[in-house]
């Protein structure tokens, strides 16, 4: 083993330096320690190669949103297994979901969560703290305590935040720590049994509807109350038509709103479900066509700011039931390039736009608290992700790093594969033909 390692000749996008052309990176001790464009070679000789001919090398891959399940739910995912399924879907930083048991809503279980990641973790892991004590959306959480313990944002995810009252609060107190509050908008009165997305297929299935109108309602009311206390509101997995008009009506007049969408929300519509798949039973639910395309051009638009994964593992007992008994949720780190790629290779999304929205943006949201990421700049931590943008693969679900294997991607042909990430400096995961 080398010195360093040299990342050879491959195709560099990084949108937060405006970078989009040939050229190789060398990482030196954890870092970035020079960039090259063009066909050029590093000043020093000390380091093992990695050939990227015909690969995009771009920052690591953020994810501002998954469920790695520890502690309390390990047998759908633990830390190790969700960190290594990460690093197989080119995620190099990962905010993880406070809906464990118990849940992050003290500095205990957060400090927990961190050595755990630091020990068996093989990417960046951070946390988000609870709004609420307990989730419960009665009372705040100390959220100076969480903010302390090194949470990079809050949120009850899984649950909204039923009571104005306390969203009001939660929003007014969240900026003195500079931190965003994310919110899972729905309106649990109005979808309650809900399965599926509320219309025709809803009706012919049987199956009780969620409408859109659910998530409409509270994307509205968080964003008049980001206007009325001038905190950071990020709206999650936004699945609706209604929720991007909103929200870039709310930008327009300079609410300070940003928000996400899945890749299975941006890929995959309601029919899905025909059949009765469990493992196409997400909440929110898959929409229709059109709900897709207004994502599409919200994120051409910057009105939905970033992509984030919602990956969320359940065990085969969980979704081997009857549709309305199985969990809701969908395993999404090992197919998340492959099934965003369709949207680069049907011409609706470019590839400089899909990576930004996959590293320089989340950055953005996340801050420098744990120092500057999503960049390849000289001298900041070496997350670099290899990817080949037009290899085929099959999406074979026993060959996941996670312990869920609940997609409805399983046995489809994803054109995009990651073939290698660097986590810190680390080779955490290559690809066998690398
Ligand atoms: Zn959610």
């Amino acid at each position: 083993m080398k010195k360093s390692l040299f990342i050879q000749g491959g195709h560099i996008i990084d949108p937060s330096q405006e970078i989009d052309e040939i050229g190789s990176l060398l990482i030196t001790k954890g870092k970035i320690s020079w960039l090259g464009k063009g066909e050029v070679v590093p000043p020093q000789t000390d380091y093992d190669v990695l050939n990227a001919k015909g690969l995009i090398v771009c920052p690591g891959f953020i994810d501002l949103h998954c469920h790695l399940r520890q502690p309390g739910f390990e047998e759908k995912e633990t830390i190790a297994t969700g960190t290594q399924a990460a690093a197989k879907g080119g995620f190099t930083t990962i905010c993880c979901m406070p809906n464990t048991n118990p849940p992050l809503d003290n500095q205990f279980v957060v400090d927990y969560v961190k050595s755990k990641a630091a020990a068996e973790g093989v990417v960046r892991v951070l946390p988000v703290g609870c709004i609420s004590k307990g989730r419960k959306g009665q009372e705040l959480a100390e959220l100076g305590e969480l903010a302390s313990a090194g949470v990079i944002a809050y949120s009850d995810d899984g649950e909204p935040i039923t009571n104005s009252r306390l969203m009001r609060r939660a929003l007014d107190y969240s900026r003195a720590f500079s931190l965003p509050i994310i919110d899972h908008c729905e309106d649990k009165v109005l979808t309650e049994g809900g399965q599926m997305n509320e219309g025709i297929i809803s009706i012919k299935l049987g199956l009780p509807g969620i409408p859109a109108a659910a998530e409409e309602i509270m994307v509205a009311r968080d964003l008049a109350l980001a206007q009325l206390t001038g905190a950071r509101l990020h709206i999650a997995h936004v699945t609706t038509e209604g929720s991007v008009d909103l929200i870039r009506h709310a930008k327009e007049k300079g609410i300070q709103v940003t928000a996400e969408a899945t890749p299975h929300h941006l890929t995959l519509t309601e029919t899905k479900v025909i059949g009765y798949d469990t493992n196409a039973k997400v909440n929110p639910p898959l929409r229709t066509e059109r709900d897709i395309q207004a994502l599409i051009r919200g994120l051409r638009e910057n009105v939905i700011d970033i992509i984030a994964t919602d990956h969320a593992p359940h065990t085969e007992v969980d979704k081997l039931c009857e549709f309305a008994l199985a969990a809701f949720g969908i395993n999404v780190f090992e197919t998340a390039l492959g099934s965003l790629m369709s949207l680069v290779h049907n011409g609706q999304l470019t590839l400089v736009t899909l990576v930004a929205k996959l590293t320089g943006e989340p950055a953005k949201i996340i801050g420098d608290k744990y120092g500057k990421l999503g960049t390849l700049a000289t001298g900041t931590s070496a997350d670099v992700t290899l990817f080949d943008p037009d290899k085929e693969w099959v999406v074979d679900t026993t060959a996941f790093a996670s312990k869920g294997k609940n997609t409805p991607l399983a046995g489809s042909t994803l054109k995009g594969k990651i073939m290698a990430t660097i986590s810190q400096g680390k080779l955490v995961y290559k690809d066998d033909s690398l």
